[in-house]
């Protein structure tokens, strides 16, 4: 029986993974949950899961919960070194890490600093912390999964050891992407979409953050990041290729000529499953993928000029230091104005373009460094909102 705390509980990974759960009561237990304040659906959660611990993000939705489930034995708290608790708890196995954005980083780390397996949705936390994160990962022998379902690809077609995938004479990374519901859109057209319109993605149903990152394609920004990290590879090892339909999850191209690629329809369910059993596989009631139904597969280059972040990631990434949780806060920031219908939908790059060149960047020594970088940016990019300077 694998002990479960999953933070995120109530958003669309934490919702696949509950599914998994139920699904599979023989092999989980949820034993702890974390969520910010969606107090009705934590109150389902506990009805349905009957977790020990829950904790919320603010007092008023921990008090909500815990009065509305009075006769439950649970025990209720609020927020973030309450969720770093229950992340780090010696009664739990494995700690699925799918809060959205930067507010991951401190419960990550802790269920990393724990020596717990980690599944890994919150690529936020990655990116910001990088090698603080991944010396963390190796000093705690951790067994680091990637769900995002391109690095759960990638991880399915590389070689593997009992600790996870060992380096091989990889050629090149093939980072698949949708393209997002903007693929076809025009500049022109993208100067007036609205945050409905942006968090309409063709093919996955998600959070509305990562809804707007995969329309701006920030989300592949911050995924080639991921991926460099995850992978010890840079960006030049990796080729971003827009693949509309979603069914090629991701590609390693070996030095023999030899491509490898995880295929399957779209849905989270199969590289959570994946990650909470691997080295085994269980069902996940997901549809067989039927090649025939599909009929085609298309692949074509991304469009850096009408999509920047893609190559303000990588320049990140070469920068280095504190330049990636420059631009992941700067991006925060902006998706949330955008979605707030406070700036349109292309001030999000502008914003994160600025932020990038004007934030001053430091070596990464600890985490305050990344905090602090989180910080200033965020002040940055909030300026730049607020007096409109470059949108
Ligand atoms: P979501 O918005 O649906 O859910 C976010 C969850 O985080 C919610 O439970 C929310 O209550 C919680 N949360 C938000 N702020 C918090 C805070 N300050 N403290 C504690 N909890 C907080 O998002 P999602 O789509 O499930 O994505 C979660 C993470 O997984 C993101 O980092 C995303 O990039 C990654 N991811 C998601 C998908 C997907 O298909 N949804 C795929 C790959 C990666
Ligand atoms: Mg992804």
């Amino acid at each position: 029986m694998q002990k479960i705390c999953l933070l995120g509980a109530t958003g669309s990974i934490g919702t696949s993974t509950l599914d998994l759960i139920q699904q599979h009561p023989e092999r989980f237990d949820l034993v702890s949950a974390a969520a910010n304040t969606s107090v009705e659906r934590m109150i389902e959660i506990c009805r349905q899961f009957k977790p020990e611990r829950v904790v919320m993000g603010t007092e008023t939705a921990r008090d909500a919960v815990a009065q509305a489930c009075s006769d439950l034995t649970i025990q209720f708290d609020y927020g973030s070194s309450a969720m770093s608790d229950i992340a780090s708890d010696h009664n739990v196995d494995q700690v699925v890490a799918a809060i959205v954005g930067f507010a991951g980083l401190t419960s990550t780390l802790a269920a990393i600093r724990a020596g717990k397996r980690v599944l890994l949705a919150n690529k936020e936390s990655l990116v910001t912390a990088g090698r603080l994160f991944m010396d963390e990962v190796v000093k705690n022998n951790v067994i680091l999964m990637p769900i995002d379902s391109e690095h759960n690809a990638i991880f399915q077609c590389l070689p593997q050891n009992d600790t996870g995938v060992i380096k091989a004479s990889v050629e090149k990374i093939l980072l698949t992407a949708s393209g997002g519901p903007f693929r076809n859109f025009t500049h022109d057209q993208m100067l007036t979409v609205t945050p409905e319109q942006a968090c309409k993605h063709p093919n996955w149903s998600m959070g509305r953050k990562i809804s707007v990152d995969s329309a701006s394609m920030m989300n592949k920004g911050l995924e080639l990041i991921e991926a460099c990290w995850l992978f010890d590879v840079e960006p030049d090892d990796i080729d971003v290729v827009i693949h509309p339909q979603s069914i090629i999850h991701s590609m390693v191209s070996y030095d023999d000529g030899s491509v490898i690629a995880q295929m399957g329809n779209p849905d989270m369910k199969i590289p959570i499953a994946y990650g909470m059993t691997w080295p085994e596989r269980i069902t996940t009631q997901v549809k067989p993928l039927n090649l025939l139904e599909v009929a085609r597969l298309d692949f074509s280059e991304p469009d850096t000029s009408r999509f920047p972040n893609l190559q303000l990631a990588a320049d990140a990434w070469y920068i280095g230091g504190t330049a990636m949780a420059s631009l992941n806060a700067a991006n925060e920031v902006g998706v949330d104005a955008f979605l707030n219908k406070r700036i349109g939908f292309l001030d999000i790059a502008k914003i994160n373009a600025e932020v990038l060149e004007q934030t001053a960047i430091f070596p990464v020594t600890d985490l305050d460094a990344v905090f602090d970088a989180d910080k200033m940016a965020r002040q940055k990019a909030n300026d730049i909102i607020n007096s409109k300077a470059f949108l």
